[in-house]
């Protein structure tokens, strides 16, 4: 039965990715999985992310992708624990690899793990790592209907961005289409505009990190499960 598989196999999945989520929250580590389509910014966004919290924040990173080591090369000089997971044709990272990820890591070394996930917003919604929070991402040259076509992530993750806004002078992108897409979906749905080009809003999306690692700290220990 094909339904009976699938379903043994997110059973699975979410067992270990509890596992996770107890060694991240006994060694008073915070966890983001970051969400989107190929191309979206994803590797940009924790390029700049890591080099302007690096003096404050003990960051490690978890980088999925189906072949290449490119991503891992890019973060490893602004962090020197980055560990790169080729899944190997799989769209998605599941949490049995980002247990083996982890276990390059000196988690007791860190404050933060960041988790980019496999370019895909589709699959990877669904599989629980192990993390504190889901960050999902729309770029603008990816059009305007994402929201609408995606609503999965609009519905579950803990924050949206809006990436590449430096690029809405010169790309057809309805904004306030955007918008209303997303507001229907969940009125409710935190979301952030910036851009690594220009710096616009990056200052908000610091603050919400140093929020969310800080509401760790003070709850540490009791972190429940993010969904
Ligand atoms: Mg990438
Ligand atoms: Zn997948």
């Amino acid at each position: 039965m094909q339904i009976q598989v699938v379903q043994n196999v997110l059973k699975l999945n979410d067992e270990i990715a509890a596992l996770n989520r107890r060694a991240l929250a006994d060694a008073g580590v915070a966890c983001l999985n970051i969400i989107g389509s190929p191309g979206s910014g994803k590797t940009s966004l924790l390029e700049v992310t890591l080099e302007r919290l690096r003096p404050e924040l003990r960051i490690g990173v978890i980088t999925g992708d189906i072949a290449t080591t490119r991503d891992a090369e890019r973060l490893v000089r602004f962090c020197d624990q980055v560990t790169q997971i080729n899944t190997g044709g799989s769209c998605h990272l599941d949490a049995n690899q980002v247990r083996q990820g982890m276990a390059n890591l000196r988690l007791d070394g860190l404050d933060l793990l960041i988790i980019e996930n496999v370019g895909n917003l589709i699959c990877p919604v669904g599989f629980d790592l192990g993390q504190r929070a889901k960050i999902g991402l729309f770029s603008v040259p990816e059009g305007s209907d994402k929201p609408a076509k995606h609503p999965r992530i609009v519905l579950e993750a803990d924050l949206l961005l809006l990436t590449k806004t430096d690029l809405l002078p010169y790309v057809p992108f309805d904004r306030q289409g955007f918008l209303a897409d997303l507001r229907a979906i969940r009125d409710s749905a935190p979301l952030l505009e910036l851009s690594v080009v220009t710096g616009e809003g990056f200052d908000d999306w610091l603050a919400w990190i140093a929020a969310f690692v800080g509401r760790g700290a003070s709850a540490k220990g009791q972190a429940g499960p993010s969904r």
